[in-house]
């Protein structure tokens, strides 16, 4: 017998109390097309609809058996509500933004009046609402967005992005600052719809794109300042080899740190965070989760549990041919692990 639920379990993990065993869930994006198809809920057009993303965000949790909720598919909503132009992709690909606001200049630079109410943040605050009247108190939701600094990025171009970091210090700080700002109002948006986590993903942070210097000097404050000021339990994740800015990310306040497998064993991660932060992952979702077979996910799952993973979960957002079975066999691995 355990007194956790779903929800409180998850939330104990991510600030380091003890747990009956790991949650298992995926705190990056969840949308298959085996599931689109299964509820009638597919891409692009789940994207723009409450009922729909709360229905294919459903499914992954009643059919998966992932412990969470999470909504919505992309990184692109509030690029878009900031003036980005966004391609909304197909069924199996995801939303890019295919045109900035202020690749040069930083001149005319200004938050949308009424923010919340722009684009398709509505969308996702309805989404959220519908996912909490359905499942209940005890099902966490996670509220997913892009993080402040691929946020700046999307605003200025990753081009000007990278320019501005070496040439243009000012606006670099001014577009960080401008992004953070909108990133901490959002994230609060949906902590308030019902979100019990807010989980940022921020691709450009990696240090294959910014330098370890760079992310300590410029890009740890903002995501200081975001945590802070984020009404709720906070995950950051950050594609690729990490290794190299671990420690920098410990610092920026997240109870949960998302990770690839390309950290290689997480035990060795663990040892770097210390209690600073929990780490979440790190099941390969190219590598292992889409291709399969069961045997090999189930094997990668549990080298996670045993190296010490406090969130067991997909390293990056979920490819969207993964078939069913095989995010199931994730969840299978972590039971057949305390069996
Ligand atoms: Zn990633």
């Amino acid at each position: 017998m355990s007194d956790f639920t779903m929800k409180t379990r998850l939330l104990a993990a991510l600030k380091g109390e003890t747990v009956d065993k790991i949650p298992v869930c995926s705190v990056t994006q969840t949308g298959i097309v085996e599931l689109m198809d299964k509820v009638d809920a597919a891409w692009p057009e789940a994207h723009s609809d409450a009922e729909l993303m709360a229905k294919l965000a459903i499914a992954n949790y009643e059919l998966s058996g992932l412990e969470a909720v999470r909504v919505p598919y992309c990184l692109t909503v509030l690029a878009e509500a900031m003036g980005c132009e966004i391609n909304m992709g197909t069924k199996n690909r995801q939303p890019s933004v295919t045109e900035h606001p202020y690749p040069k200049s930083l001149d005319d630079l200004a938050m949308p009046e009424n923010l919340l109410e722009t684009g398709r943040l509505p969308v996702v605050l309805e989404a959220i609402r519908i996912v909490r009247e359905k499942v209940g108190q005890d099902v966490p939701i996670i509220g997913g967005m892009e993080g402040p600094i691929t946020l700046a990025s999307d605003l200025c171009s990753v081009k000007s992005f990278m320019k501005w970091s070496i040439k243009k210090p000012d606006m670099f700080e001014q577009i960080l600052d401008f992004a953070t700002e909108a990133a901490i109002v959002y994230a609060n948006a949906m902590v308030k719809a019902g979100a019990d986590v807010i989980s940022v993903a921020d691709p450009v942070a990696s240090p294959d794109l910014m330098s370890p210097a760079s992310f300590k000097e410029y890009l740890q404050p903002r995501l200081q300042k975001f945590s802070e000021n984020v009404n709720s339990v906070t995950i950051l994740h950050i594609c690729g080899n990490v290794n190299s800015i671990l420690n920098y990310m410990a610092e920026c306040g997240f109870e949960g740190l998302s990770v690839e497998e390309k950290i290689g064993n997480a035990k060795a991660a663990k040892e770097i965070l210390g209690d600073r932060a929990r780490l979440v992952g790190n099941v390969s979702s190219p590598f292992t989760l889409l291709p399969g077979p069961v045997d090999k996910i189930k094997a990668e799952a549990k080298e996670a549990l045993e190296a010490g993973i406090d969130v067991l979960a997909p390293g990056c957002g979920i490819a969207p041919m993964t078939p069913l079975e095989n995010i199931k066999a994730m969840v299978e691995a972590r039971n057949e692990y305390y069996a």
